[in-house]
């Protein structure tokens, strides 16, 4: 991120200086659909975000300019004066949850931009609103803690956005550290670092450039699924109160009661609760090779239980698996999207030309290519 045209544009505009505080984008090693199934998730922050300069302005006027778009914005800060352009709807979200909850935002000038690829699945909107809820926390001693910050960037998305998200990429934004991955219970909220230090394999994220058209109905029945299972292993376990609690001896028990195509969704989500707590204990003990196998059967249950995957991306992980990459599978809510490699050093080059051209070749569009290395959250940076 280039912190020194930044600095410019501020100056151009505000005639002074302001500070600069800089909030990443993240990935999910494993752990896809569990969270709303009370299981884990592990994200890592990565080495690509959003930088903003601010400095309070002592009016009561907020005035941003994004880099990217070459756009300006100016707004108040009462719910009326919401902004129409999408970018700076994610701002004024942050700073009206702020007030929202007693915390007092004064007006403020701020210059920002981001390399965060749009709408990839790197979450380059949690990378803007952590990125200011992190800044205007401190440069107004607002004295809110980093959790308090995640789920004003969460329900930023909920309230003026218009997206229901969990509270996954924001908590990455905020809490990562770099050498680690962050293993969320979406459950109790209760976190801890993992290890993450693979020596001798390059992370890559390969976009299948598909959008994700059909994920919120699909979504939605996919919940509708896993709740009917849960209704019907509360008759024998009535402790059990997702899926997170079931193991597949209870699903077992309900074969008979729920149809197939539940049973499959919930053998999915059990199977993956469990994968992720296999990869932590894998991560533990440095070994990789076991990580990666993990990655390839959260793809494969995705794909033919979770039924959530697309032809593009099992192309893709067919791809990573012919060309020797340790692990593959796609990344986030699926049916678009990337996959996700871990791919050793010797064996990067000859798997993302391969990608790039059988992908071409196939589907008449070229994938694009990220390379991730993981890395801190949101911090100020000058
Ligand atoms: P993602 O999966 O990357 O979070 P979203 O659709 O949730 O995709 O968020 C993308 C939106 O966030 C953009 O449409 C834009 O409004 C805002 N945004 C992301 N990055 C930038 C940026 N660098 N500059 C301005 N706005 C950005
Ligand atoms: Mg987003």
């Amino acid at each position: 991120m280039d912190v020194y045209s930044i600095r410019k544009k501020f100056r151009t505009l505000y005639k002074r200086d302001g500070v600069v505080y800089t909030s990443p984008g993240r990935i999910n090693l494993i752990g896809e659909h569990t969270d709303y199934n009370g299981g884990f998730v592990l994200p890592g922050a990565i080495d690509k975000g959003m930088v903003v300069e601010i400095k309070s302005n002592n009016t009561d006027r907020i005035r941003v300019f994004s880099m990217d778009y070459d756009e300006s914005c100016e707004f108040g800060m009462n719910e009326k004066d919401a902004p129409s352009k999408e970018w700076a709807k994610y701002i004024f979200g942050v700073a009206r949850e702020m007030e929202k909850r007693g915390y007092k935002v004064s007006g403020f000038d701020a210059v920002f931009a981001g390399d965060v690829p749009l709408g990839a699945g790197l979450s380059s909107s949690a990378a803007l609103e952590s990125s200011f809820a992190f800044a205007l926390n401190d440069i107004f001693y607002l004295n809110l803690d980093k959790f308090e910050l995640a789920k004003i960037g969460q329900a930023t998305e909920h309230h003026y956005v218009g997206v229901k998200c969990g509270i996954m990429d924001q908590f990455a934004s905020l809490f990562g550290k770099r050498g680690h991955l962050i293993k969320l219970d979406c459950r109790s909220l209760k976190y801890e670092y993992e290890p993450f230090d693979p020596k001798g394999y390059k992370m890559v994220l390969i976009d299948s450039v598909v959008k994700h058209e059909l994920a919120s109905s699909a979504y939605n029945k996919r919940r509708e699924s896993c709740e009917r299972v849960v209704a019907a292993i509360q008759k024998n376990h009535p402790k059990v109160k997702l899926l997170r609690d079931a193991d597949m001896d209870m699903l077992r028990e309900v074969k008979t009661v729920v149809s197939e195509e539940d049973y499959m969704r919930a053998e999915y989500v059990i199977e993956e609760i469990q994968r992720l707590l296999d990869t932590c204990e894998a991560l533990k003990n440095g070994d990789y090779e076991t990580v990666g196998k993990k990655m390839y059967e959260t793809h494969y249950g995705m794909s033919k239980l979770y039924e959530v995957s697309c032809e593009e991306l099992d192309f893709l992980n067919d791809c990573a698996r012919k060309n020797g990459v340790t692990g593959s599978r796609v990344m986030g809510g699926g049916f678009g999207g990337c996959t996700i490699n871990m791919v050793k050093e010797e064996k990067y080059e000859a798997f993302i030309a391969d990608a790039v051209s059988s992908f071409k070749a196939k589907f008449g569009k070229e994938p694009k290519v990220y390379d991730i290395v993981i890395g801190d959250g949101a911090r100020r940076i000058a």
